[in-house]
């Protein structure tokens, strides 16, 4: 018998998910057994939630590990050791600059996503002149912008948060409304880590562009996987990070276009000409810069590739599971990813009953001191809080194979048949369709 065909006992995933009203310690504990005895089985794992983290490709370990071994020079140092890191440092702002089409001189290195963005939002309205501030951003931002515009709001900036439609795409006219005289910054995420919808930032940018108001963009999920031009989209600031595009964890870069005023975050030494300071990560630097040339070289055949996976998986689920919508606009859409809405079920439930298959996948919905808020994101498209928590993030990479959609479209039916079978309004809707 196909393994993946046996029905499992999802009691544990239940139980965890809050359907079975076990405390969730015990639940919790449970579920990593039943995970730990799958594990030893050791079953074919399928990871499909590439928009969380990638895989380092293996070419990008492979050129990091000298800087761990034997270059292990400070690249702010005047001999040997630490003219060779500094070299490596300064070949990795090329490749990344190119991915972007800026110049090498505009990339500054951070720690990752997270600090690029609060960079960019506390650098920009801290070094902008006069008594009263106002940011333009969107409801439907990661919470790296999200959480930096409300620390910036506590400190007495005004922020418009605006909204999108039932698609998760910003209209440019409703940011155009939201601009005021003393608008100091636009920040629009490129493309949304939950929906995978890609925002009209060539619009955007004109807009800014016409009025001097900087604008930044958090481009985490799209750097690498399609193209990005910063002259194009008219930004002036671009948060990527390695970790998204196959590349090393806690390292990313901040694009700064030449003549942007910007505040640093933090005080130290004179690292990255003055805008921020502390000694360079160089090994995942290094990982950065073969990661964003990777990515560059691989995007043509890329782009049709993983679309092609990524609308199988989409269009098989449709086809063998009823009551499945997909969540957001299908056109303006990253390659890699779709969100998918399952009525009836209980997306945590879901996602855990998965993992015990072998199935990596995610929900949309954020977990936040044990309560389960449903996103931001998906309630911002409009969802009900029962439609955003039935959601579902399918998110594809590079190394994604036809294999693994196979594989999960064979498993999804029966785990979610399973799941609802316990549903009381499933069953009650389903008697009344009768
Ligand atoms: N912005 C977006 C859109 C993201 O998806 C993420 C990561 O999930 C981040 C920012 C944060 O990036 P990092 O994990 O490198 O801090």
């Amino acid at each position: 018998m196909n393994p993946a065909a046996e029905r499992i006992d999802f009691s544990a995933s239940l139980g965890y998910a809050g359907f079975l009203g076990e405390s969730r310690k015990n639940a919790v504990a449970e579920v990593s057994r039943a995970a730990n005895r799958k594990l030893k089985e050791n079953m074919k794992r399928v990871y499909l939630d590439n928009n969380a983290t990638t895989q380092l490709a293996p070419e990008v370990f492979e050129a990091m590990r000298p800087y761990w071994l034997e270059d292990y020079g400070n690249a702010s140092s005047i001999h040997w050791f630490g003219q060779r890191a500094k070299a490596a440092m300064e070949k990795a702002r090329e490749q990344v600059a190119r991915l972007l089409n800026a110049r090498a001189s505009e990339i500054v290195f951070t720690s990752g996503g997270t600090e690029s963005d609060n960079a960019a939002l506390f650098g920009i309205v801290e070094a902008a002149r006069g008594e009263r501030k106002h940011v333009v951003s969107t409801a439907i931002e990661h919470h790296a912008v999200l959480n930096a515009a409300k620390a910036l709001e506590k400190r007495g900036v005004s922020v418009t948060y605006v909204r999108v439609g039932a698609g998760g795409v910003v209209d440019p006219a409703d940011i155009e409304r939201a601009l005021r005289p003393e608008t100091v910054l636009i920040s629009v995420m490129h493309a949304n880590n939950e929906l995978g919808t890609i925002q009209p930032l060539e619009e955007i940018g004109r807009l800014a562009g016409e009025r001097d108001i900087y604008f930044h963009t958090d481009a985490v999920q799209s750097a690498g996987k399609i193209p990005v031009d910063v002259g194009r989209l008219g930004v002036d600031m671009l948060s990527l990070s390695a970790h998204k595009l196959h590349g090393p964890k806690g390292v990313g870069a901040l694009y700064i276009r030449k003549g942007t005023i910007l505040r640093p975050l933090m005080h130290g030494g004179h690292h990255e000409r003055d805008r921020r300071p502390g000694t360079e990560n160089v090994a995942g630097i290094v990982g950065l810069g073969v990661a964003a040339e990777l990515g560059l070289a691989h995007m043509p055949e890329e782009l049709d590739r993983v679309a092609a996976l990524r609308d199988r998986l989409e269009a098989g689920i449709l086809e063998r599971v009823p009551r499945v919508t997909v969540n957001g606009d299908r056109t303006r859409r990253l390659p890699t990813t779709t969100n998918l809405a399952f009525d009836y079920i209980e997306g945590e439930g879901f996602v855990i009953a998965m993992d015990l298959r072998g199935i990596a996948c995610s929900t949309g919905a954020a977990c936040s001191s044990g309560s389960l808020e449903p996103s931001h994101v998906l309630s911002a498209i409009g969802l009900k809080p029962e439609q955003a928590r039935a959601s579902i993030r399918f998110s594809l990479g590079r190394f994604t194979t036809p294999e693994d959609i196979d594989t999960t479209l064979h498993i999804l039916p029966a785990v979610v048949e399973q799941l609802r079978s316990v549903s009381p309004h499933y069953r009650s809707a389903v008697t009344s369709d009768k």
